[in-house]
């Protein structure tokens, strides 16, 4: 799991951490495909730049467009919706 510095956040998020396991589970009911999700060293790439990103609302959240990044990194065709594309 990679850690993030966490602060107010979302009371779900509090009670319910994710991790590498709920991740997995979350795209499995999603119907992601292992081929649909990016590898292993991709994933930890983005969710870093997300982590020092001002956009990021810990502990999961992105302001952006309020998805969970972890999900959003999982995904091989999503891209960071920043102006600036952080990744
Ligand atoms: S704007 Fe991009 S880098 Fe920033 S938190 Fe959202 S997905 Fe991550």
């Amino acid at each position: 799991m990679i850690e993030v510095e966490t602060g107010a956040g979302c009371k779900a998020c509090s009670i319910a951490p994710l991790d590498d396991e709920l991740v997995r589970s979350l795209a499995y009911q999603m119907d992601l495909m292992p081929s649909e999700q990016v590898s292993r060293e991709e994933y930890e790439r983005r969710i870093s730049l997300c982590a020092q990103c001002s956009s990021f609302m810990p502990r999961y959240t992105c302001l952006m467009n309020g998805a969970i990044v972890h999900i959003l990194a999982l995904k091989k065709k999503n891209c960071c919706p920043h102006p600036d594309k952080k990744w």
